[in-house]
């Protein structure tokens, strides 16, 4: 009954450690989440007002496939004031989320064969909507000894004449590791003569910390620019999972207008009153709740990696950005999927296990949660594994 194609795609590994959580809950077990890939936060007040009013007013029926203008200007010009990025209105879309993106890319690009390189460890999707697309992904791996990023010698090495794309992220879900400038330079310096395109998934932008400066890899030359297709949303900094939307910028207006033609028969406009509420969390109305935002999760980031690194047999880098620390555990137990069952089971702690990612040893801890049951679920790690055996 089912096409060869859905069954390329893999159920994610994370599911079984979810369904075990679920289930321990139901039994009325005390779970404490660190699974969770979203703010803890609520949407800010400015952009449901804005949604609330276009209800009122009505705004309700099928726009243009690929937004309003309203929308696509708020897109143009979040791009040009943060990134310092010139696009047209024939060059971004807006979609179902950042997700909605990805897949129309893919979907719109790679053919049976190409090779996608996606550094490890990655954030998981990526993988399986590249076999979806008949497309091979490439796995580059790196740890925390090179802060989880690839080296330019590295990406030389991976590149044959089937590469069709790479994929970026950065900052980086699950490890929080941003490339600096002079890193997506390197990399940039390797591609230069190539055909290769590349995705950069900048989800995260406005989650850095400390001295960290986000650069957008389409900003790095002209070169990059003409291959790169910049993949972005409110997710995550706006606290808006639940909204869908998401958006992708490119200067290949081809690309632009295939991407589309396969959202206008697959699903169409994204909600209407999503894009009113979108405009808002994009042209700055919004800012002053994305920095408190930004704020917490920098303290709690800061306080998690210390308790976290003055546990004898688990370490973590500290992540520059996102809401992700992503620690080793190889000292204690080698296999992530059994450390994080058994510290589901024994501890009652819910995280999600390395090999999901691509990286065995280690677990990803989100801190998108409050202080205090941040600090409480790791004091029960430090018990559990003080007693691991
Ligand atoms: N890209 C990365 C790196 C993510 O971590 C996520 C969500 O987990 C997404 C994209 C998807 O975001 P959206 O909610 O916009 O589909």
């Amino acid at each position: 009954m089912l096409s060869d194609r859905i069954q390329v795609l893999s159920e994610s590994l994370t599911m079984a450690i979810t369904a075990l959580a679920q289930q321990l809950k139901r039994e009325g077990k005390d779970v404490l989440g660190f699974s969770a890939g979203e703010p803890d936060f609520d949407t800010p007040q400015v952009i449901k007002d804005a949604a609330i009013k276009a209800i009122e007013e009505g705004f309700t029926k099928y726009t243009a496939v690929d937004g309003i203008p309203e929308l696509k200007e708020a897109i143009i010009e979040k791009l040009k004031r943060d990134n310092g990025l010139e696009y047209g209105m024939d060059q971004v879309i807006a979609s179902n989320g950042a997700k909605q993106s990805l897949f129309n890319l893919f979907q719109a690009t790679i053919n049976p064969g190409d090779e996608v390189i996606i550094p490890a460890p990655y954030w998981v999707t990526y993988p399986e909507l590249v076999k979806y697309s008949g497309g091979i992904p490439v796995v580059i791996e790196t740890s925390d000894e090179t802060a989880f990023k690839i080296t330019p010698k590295q990406l030389k090495t991976a590149i044959t004449p089937k590469t069709k794309m790479l994929i970026l992220t950065s900052p980086s879900n699950p490890t929080g590791a941003v490339y600096t400038k002079e890193e997506l330079e390197s990399i940039a310096e390797v591609l230069k003569g190539t055909d290769i395109l590349v995705a950069s998934d900048e989800m995260y932008e406005k989650l850095v910390y400390g001295d960290t400066k986000f650069v957008a890899t389409a900003s790095i030359s002209d070169d990059m620019f003409n291959r790169t297709v910049t993949i972005n949303g409110l997710s995550k900094s706006v606290a808006m999972t639940g909204w869908r939307f998401g958006y992708c910028a490119a200067a290949d207006k081809t690309l632009v207008k295939a991407m589309k033609k396969l959202q206008s028969q697959s699903t169409s406009n994204i909600n209407s009153i999503t894009q009113i509420a979108a405009i808002k969390g994009l042209d700055g109305s919004a800012d002053a709740d994305i920095e408190m935002m930004r704020q917490a999760f920098e303290a709690r980031c800061e306080e998690a990696t210390r308790l976290f690194n003055a546990i004898e047999g688990l370490s973590v880098v500290q992540p520059k950005g996102a809401f992700y620390l992503f620690v080793n555990h190889k000292a204690v137990e080698p296999d992530s999927m059994k450390f994080a069952k058994a510290m589901l089971e024994n501890a009652g702690i819910a995280v999600v296990p390395g090999a999901g990612f691509g990286s065995e040893g280690y677990f990803r801890f989100s801190f998108a949660t409050d202080i205090e049951t941040i600090r409480k679920g790791i004091d029960r790690i430090k018990a559990f594994v003080e007693s691991y055996e």
